[in-house]
């Protein structure tokens, strides 16, 4: 094959430069000072990730100094909100470590608030901080440049390689410059998956053109898992999917909204609805629908079940608060420092909050590990905290040795955002260094066989077009491939009605997962043909790849929990109550990298926090 091959030997590959990415790469280099540290990431760490465009506020900060929050509160309120599974030992730490990050990025030039009493950081609530936070992605991407050896930018990392002188060790990572076409291979003693969540792999709500328009970044492909689900890492809570309410069409946030500007719901008719599915939630889930605050699935099930019933569409009473012109201005300030194309929307359908009640609605499903919900790797915790269960290594290090992960990639650590997944790539990347120090910088071995094999896998895609596009006559069908694009939609449709999106209202059973799962695997064997016209197309094949192992996982445990959990994620028909004497537990999977077969087991959730 004529593609060049570049090889790179670090001690650290960080794979995606995101919030968990910049983290690990800067704290690498506190520990790791004479070691070699490598960033390996799609896009541009400038502008890259869910924190691209800017965030508006910081979402996860303890204010321990000023006395607000603990560790132990944050860990309450992420177990309340996941309707009481979490990994509470990750949670805590994470929780402790969090306040330091904070105060790194104002020192680093991002421009806080400040309550104008008391001087400290300008609540939204509880746990949220007010930013102006347009250049919040290229400040921490300042400190990831400034520590590590090399960037690598424009890189899809494909696949993980393995050590072939220890079983179930990481050993690097391969894939390619989307610009150039160039083979990439990175040999790494360890290596930090933080590749980010999942969107596209539920069909969303915005069709053609606008279809790029999700609430969660579009270009997140569920690398994170599917690179560990390759390399035969367990997962977690994969079947924690979330769903989001968020202004219609632009999915601008609501966070200010109902937290800083008061506003709140109605249904179409101008009437409260939420108290009127009190009973009917209680029926499903018991006493977790009196816990405050209401855990948010509890909220989009009210909201769902108002929609459903004939009475939407929801609207956010925005006309009182925009009468104050100060909170007017906050509100728009909200979209144009995060979601300006809500602003837009809003212009281009003649919606003024002022004088209209803009709509609200729920979003298509996306997976996750730092947001509101906790899919993800199953890792190793805190030496100091963890049961043993729990702890089998270094802190955040997978089921596969050297081989740790942050932010998205980690299972059980909700409620983290982008301060949280920054800090979790910190804790990660000393871990990282910690072990790569103890094995006495004793190197992976990886054959070229091995990574030669994967050269081929990985551009296969292209020699199916230039093979295949013979064989067309007119327009874009090919009997003997498929186009990214085409095989992205059939993944987004079986994902929907089988496994619970939007067009059966998240509902799902035994016997539609049976189904889905069934269609997904054929799908695997047909994306085998995937053909890609050129490195863009080459790009989404991966992407496309990694998103239907992500899906496999999602349907897999969906499967696997036999219980309505979270209602207002998502629905078992055949199980529509939540069962705590069966199902209070974490699941996990393992795919086996040979056979491909899934094993599930459940794990114990303890509660390390009063
Ligand atoms: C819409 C939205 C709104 C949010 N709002 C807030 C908020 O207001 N406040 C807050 O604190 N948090 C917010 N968050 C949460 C925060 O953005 C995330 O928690 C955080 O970005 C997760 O960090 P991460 O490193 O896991 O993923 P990301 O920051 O998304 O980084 C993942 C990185 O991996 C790269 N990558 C992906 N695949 C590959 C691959 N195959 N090879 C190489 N690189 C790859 C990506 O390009 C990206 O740079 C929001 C998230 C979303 C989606």
């Amino acid at each position: 094959m004529g593609i060049k091959t570049v090889y790179e030997d670090c001690d650290v590959l960080v794979v995606g430069g995101g919030m968990g990415g910049t983290g690990a790469a800067y704290e690498a280099r506190y520990w790791g000072r004479d070691l070699k540290i490598v960033v390996a990431e799609k896009a541009n760490i400038d502008r890259s990730g869910a924190v691209a465009q800017g965030l508006y506020a910081i979402n996860c900060y303890m204010g321990t100094q000023w006395d607000e929050n603990n560790p132990e509160d944050h860990v309450r309120y992420a177990r309340n909100d996941l309707m009481g599974l979490v990994r509470e030992d990750l949670a805590f730490d994470m929780a402790r470590h969090v306040d330091s990050a904070v105060h790194k990025f104002e020192e680093w030039g991002l421009p806080f608030m400040h309550d104008p009493d008391t001087g400290h950081y300008q609540r939204e609530g509880k746990w949220q901080i007010m930013i102006h936070g347009e250049s919040y992605k290229p400040i921490v991407a300042n400190a990831a440049r400034n520590s590590a050896d090399k960037i690598y930018n424009r890189i899809m990392v494909t696949h993980l390689l393995m050590d072939e002188n220890k079983p179930n060790r990481v050993g690097g990572a391969v894939g390619f410059n989307v610009r150039t076409g160039d083979f990439h291979v990175f040999r790494a003693k360890a290596v930090i998956v933080s590749a980010g969540g999942a969107s596209h792999i539920f069909k969303p709500r915005s069709v053609g053109e606008g279809m790029g328009r999700t609430w969660y970044a579009p270009w997140s492909s569920g690398s994170a898992y599917a690179l560990s689900i390759q390399a035969g890492a367990k997962m977690t809570q994969m079947e924690n999917r979330i769903v989001l309410a968020r202004f219609k069409d632009g999915y601008g946030p609501v966070g200010a909204y109902f937290l800083h500007l008061k506003t709140y719901t109605q249904n179409g008719y101008g009437e409260e609805y939420e108290s009127k599915w009190y009973d009917d939630t209680k029926a499903m889930v018991g006493e977790y629908i009196d816990h405050h605050p209401t855990p948010t699935c509890l909220r989009n099930h009210a909201m769902v079940s108002e929609v459903k019933a004939g009475r939407g569409p929801i609207h956010m009473v925005t006309k009182e608060a925009f009468q104050d012109p100060h909170l007017e201005q906050v509100g728009w300030e909200n979209f144009l420092g995060m979601t300006v194309s809500q602003a837009v929307v809003w212009a281009s359908q003649d919606i003024d909050p002022k004088y209209i009640n803009p709509e609200l609605t729920t979003s298509e499903p996306y997976v996750m590990g730092s947001h509101a919900t906790c899919s993800g790797a199953w890792c190793s915790g805190p030496e100091d905290l963890s049961p043993d269960e729990y702890q089998w290594g270094y802190n955040r290090m997978m089921t596969v040795d050297g081989l740790f992960g942050a932010g998205d990639a980690i299972g059980g650590t909700a409620h983290a955002f982008s301060s949280g997944s920054f800090t979790e790539g910190r804790i990660a990347a000393k871990a990282a260094v910690k072990y790569i120090k103890d094995l006495r910088n004793e190197a992976p071995s990886i054959s070229d066989k091995q990574t030669e094999d994967l050269k081929k896998t990985v551009y296969q895609p292209l020699e199916n077009y230039q093979v295949g596009r013979n064989e067309i006559v007119g327009g874009t069908v090919s009997p003997s491939y498929l186009l990214p694009i085409q095989g992205l939609q059939r993944l987004e449709k079986v994902m929907d009605e089988y496994v619970g999106g939007i067009s059966v209202n998240y509902m799902t059973n035994d016997k539609l997962l049976e189904r889905g799962i069934d269609l997904l695997n054929i799908m695997e064997e047909d994306f085998e043909h995937l053909g890609a016209e050129d490195l863009h197309q080459l790009q989404r094949a991966w992407e496309l790849k990694h998103r239907l192992l992500t899906s496999q996982s999602v349907a897999q445990h969906t499967l696997f929990r036999e219980e309505t959990r979270w209602p207002g994620y998502y629905y078992r028909g055949d199980h529509m109550k939540l069962d705590d004497d069966n199902w209070h537990c974490l699941t996990l999977s393992r795919r086996d990298p040979e056979s491909g077969e899934w094993a599930m087991e459940k794990a114990p959730v303890y509660h390390l926090v009063d």
